[in-house]
């Protein structure tokens, strides 16, 4: 189907626009061109449209690759290609391939020749560990199916090892179609042979190998071991090399582990770092505490403060060496942070006596709250209970009522002025 060009075109043009023969050397080519281009550069009042010729005329002829097409095919096979149909990425690989290389350039074919192998693609996988996992480590194993080639053929799909070369594609596993877009345009889609599957060959009904029924390859179960080790991170990927779908002719992509970190009830992670949100009691808070913390790995931590101190809400302390491991240094461990925060007793709960046995203890009030030389100027107030955010939540209605409202009347609002 491919054996010639789809239009002969003049292929002299360009020897002319330089004024050479069409055996002219790389020298006489060059030197033409530089006679040419300096006599006709627009800076010098040159004709902007002919120097473009001359330049293009001399991008082809000095490429000996686009030379030869040009002489073959003349300009629409060069035009085609850099004006470019979708298809084809580099058009002088794809023309190469076809015309110039002289047989099967790529696809499947039939494995022999020099052809570059393609890579299969990579398989990634989600792999959802739990902050333990990445604290102490783990191993996990995971049952997956893959493609692998069909041991009774050995990845030829024939019995015999002979395969016939596709007609549709005569081989190459691509087919190329032509379209004419205009009297020196056309445009060439490339696209993957339906008839081989872009494999290049066919097996005869009679010769497919009867465990892969000429597929080639066959599903495998493959278990793998993933290694999670200390102190990995969320979104690392841990990858076997060559472990995804094989197939003939590539080479196998990896299969990618990307770890997903589950979120943990108690510990966050920040880096090597452990975070823990702890709640006191108002008395433990003046008085000192003690608790146990049950570490990731399950040893009980005694978390303790000196009778005396007083925790204020909000504090933070750290302990050195209880974080996260280094990764791939797990000897080295990061900081634990305690944050707290301190449950006050509800309203109500302390009687006036034992008010003032806390209020001797306590550092005193203010002196502005105690001298009472000026409280009889002062007037008497209520505090009433609110919550802030239903306060902001009710104020927040009752201005799009009245905006509404506004807007029905359009007149200005004088009720409350009028009170
Ligand atoms: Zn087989
Ligand atoms: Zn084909």
């Amino acid at each position: 189907m491919f054996g010639r060009a789809p239009k002969k075109s003049d292929n002299t043009r360009y020897y002319n626009v330089l004024g050479v023969s069409q055996t002219a050397s790389q020298d006489e080519l060059k030197k033409a061109y530089r006679k040419l281009a300096i006599k006709n550069h627009p800076d010098k009042g040159g004709d902007p449209e002919k120097f473009k010729e001359i330049s293009q005329a001399y991008d082809v002829l000095s490429d000996p690759e686009k030379r030869d097409l040009y002489d073959q095919y003349g300009e629409d096979a060069l035009k085609e290609g850099m004006g470019g149909g979708g298809a084809s990425h580099n058009p002088f690989d794809i023309f190469e391939s076809f015309f110039g290389g002289g047989g099967q350039s790529f696809g499947g074919g039939s494995g022999r020749g020099n052809r570059r192998q393609r890579r299969g693609e990579d398989v990634v996988h989600p792999l959802k560990v739990s902050l333990e996992d990445l604290y102490n480590g783990t191993s996990k194993k995971l049952s997956l199916s893959r493609n692998v080639l069909c041991s009774k053929c050995k990845g030829t799909g024939s019995k015999t090892g002979a395969s016939g070369r596709c007609v549709g594609c005569q081989g190459s596993g691509m087919k190329v179609s032509i379209r004419q877009l205009g009297p020196n345009m056309i445009q060439q889609m490339q696209h993957v042979c339906t008839d081989c599957k872009g494999s290049g060959e066919v097996i005869n009904e009679k010769d497919k190998c009867g465990q892969c029924k000429g597929q080639k390859v066959v599903q495998d179960k493959k278990t793998l071991e993933v290694h999670v080790e200390k102190g990995m991170q969320h979104g690392q990927k841990i990858t076997f090399q060559g472990e995804a779908d094989e197939a003939p002719d590539t080479e196998t992509g990896d299969i990618v582990f990307v770890l997903q970190l589950k979120d943990h009830p108690k510990f966050k992670r920040k880096g090597d770092d452990l975070f823990v949100q702890h709640s006191l009691t108002l008395t433990e808070a003046l008085c000192g505490f003690q608790f146990p913390l049950t570490h990731l790995d399950g040893r009980q931590l005694l978390i303790k403060c000196i009778p005396g101190e007083i925790i204020k809400p909000g504090q933070c302390k750290a302990i050195n060496d209880e974080g996260m491991p280094h990764y791939q240094r797990p000897f080295m461990k990061g900081r634990l942070y305690l944050q707290f925060s301190i449950d006050f007793p509800e309203t109500g709960s302390i009687s006036p006596e034992q008010c003032k046995a806390i209020e001797a203890i306590l550092p005193p009030r203010p002196s502005s709250a105690t001298t009472d030389m000026d409280l009889d100027e002062c007037e008497e107030t209520t505090l009433l209970d609110v919550n802030l955010e239903d306060e902001m939540k009710r104020k927040q209605r009752q201005q799009q009522e009245a905006y509404e409202e506004d807007d029905e009347s359009s007149g200005p609002r004088v009720q409350c002025a009028q009170q």
